[in-house]
């Protein structure tokens, strides 16, 4: 999304535009999620908490849960019937005033398992996992909750392990509590509202390293402890990322980055504060485009999120932009064709992409690539037509005004207009619904072909 990515050539993703039914009747305002992982088993005790208000009056209202066990639900401290069918948790409560805040526990063992088609988010490692959610709709495997992406809640993440590992969360570090049977427990906080579909949970034999980055950001990484000397000069290459980022979009949107690089094969996407990136790919040293891909994430993604999953090329769009053009600058220092012909390259496979996987904003099902690169060629058509300053001001009312919150493709295309002054509208929805490649701005003689080149 946002967040969820893989590097632009290896990349599926799901994208169905389809708002998820039946639990639409309340607003997710905050959750408390608390697990605990045990050596040698799959199963984790779990506790969610969600404060939430009432949009409607409600004598029954749903969660999105799968792959676990309920025990046990109340609401406002009362013990409350429930229900558990296809993937929903029915919750029957007195019924609740429209308006009303209200608070629903669910007690719950979650089993660490996937379909049989390997589709899920859990990856497991010798003594311990990490969450990879390869489509937005899988974190209602790890603990009940409103499987919206449009309904921004903030969250405080409890992870408890044996002393010997370590829990780790995005979001920042408030407490650790040592607990009786040589466990330890740590509880992370995303203070900024985030969609549900942008978190990271693991468990294993990893260090955290803080230090202070530019801007007054804290630079958080997590990694392997017996790679952490390592890694340490490969990590410090953040610091210009950051600092390009932040000269184009303006301040970075939260107080704490940094990379986490599991073991094990988990591919690359962002969680608010947190880009995970496998350690191998790490350690290989080449991951610039991936790094400032998840990176610009934390603008495009963890900041202004998506609305639905058809608008995520705002997040895969941007994402690609800058990752190619950071690549290209890095790659071929002082050419300033060198991002030209990055987006050259990816002019070529437009019409392709559009026949296999739509146009970027109204993508078939199975997608990816389309919302990325063809996703990123609107925006680069977009700067080729107004030019690089008012470009940049555009993109910086759209980080500004939708800041900790949502933004659809209308949002997007009217922002443009409005800022640059100049009726952008049939430029941007041709590229962003047509069936057919539209013509790039200022390279005529770019040319894309229906075959795969
Ligand atoms: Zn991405």
């Amino acid at each position: 999304m946002s967040s969820v990515c893989m590097a632009l050539v290896l990349g599926t993703g799901t994208a169905t535009g389809q708002p998820v039914a039946g639990t639409g009747d309340y607003d997710a305002l905050d959750y408390t999620v608390s697990l605990e992982y045990r050596s040698a088993t799959k199963d984790m005790d779990g506790t969610t908490t969600l404060r939430a208000r009432a949009t409607q009056p409600l004598s029954r209202f749903a969660l999105d849960f799968a792959g676990g066990k309920v025990g046990k639900v109340t609401v406002d401290g009362r013990r409350t019937r429930f229900e558990t069918r296809d993937e929903k948790l029915y919750v029957f409560p007195r019924e609740l005033a429209r308006g009303a805040e209200f608070t629903v526990t669910v007690d719950y063992t979650v089993t660490r398992t996937n379909g049989p088609d390997g589709h899920g988010p859990w990856r497991e490692i010798e003594d311990g996992f990490a969450i990879s959610p390869q489509t937005h709709e899988t974190m209602h495997h790890v603990f009940p909750c409103k499987n919206d992406i449009a309904d921004k809640a903030t969250y405080t993440v409890n992870v408890i392990a044996p002393a010997r590992l370590t829990g780790v969360t995005n979001g920042d570090l408030v407490e650790t509590t040592q607990l009786a049977g040589d466990r330890t427990a740590r509880k992370y906080r995303m203070a900024y509202p985030m969609p549900v579909d942008d978190g990271q949970i693991a468990v294993g034999p990893y260090s955290r390293m803080t230090r202070s980055g530019p801007d007054g950001v804290t630079i958080r990484d997590v990694v392997p402890t017996a790679q952490a000397g390592q890694l340490r000069e490969t990590l410090g290459r953040t610091d210009d990322q950051l600092r390009w980022l932040t000269a184009k979009l303006g301040a970075y949107p939260f107080g704490t980055y940094g990379l986490f690089a599991p073991l094990g094969s988990v591919g690359a996407f962002e969680s608010q504060t947190m880009s995970t990136i496998d350690a191998a790919t790490l350690a290989s040293g080449t991951a610039d485009y991936v790094r400032v891909h998840e990176l610009n994430h934390q603008w495009f993604g963890a900041s202004v999120s998506p609305k639905t999953l058809a608008d995520n090329w705002i997040a895969e769009g941007h994402a690609h932009f800058y990752g190619a053009w950071y690549d290209a600058e890095l790659s071929h220092p002082g050419s300033a064709d060198a991002f030209a012909e990055s987006m050259r390259m990816f002019y070529g496979m437009d019409q392709h992409l559009r026949d296999v996987e739509g146009p970027p904003a109204a993508p078939k099902p199975v997608s990816g690539q389309t919302q990325r690169a063809n996703g990123a060629l609107a925006l680069y058509a977009l700067r080729q037509t107004v030019g690089p300053q008012l470009f940049e001001k555009i993109e910086r009312a759209v980080v500004t005004r939708f800041k900790d919150g949502v933004a659809s493709t209308a949002d997007y295309i009217r922002t443009a207009r409005e800022v640059s002054g100049r009726d952008v509208t049939a430029l941007l929805t041709d590229w962003l619904y047509a069936k057919k490649t539209p013509p790039m701005p200022g390279h005529p003689d770019w040319k894309s072909d229906a075959v795969a080149s």
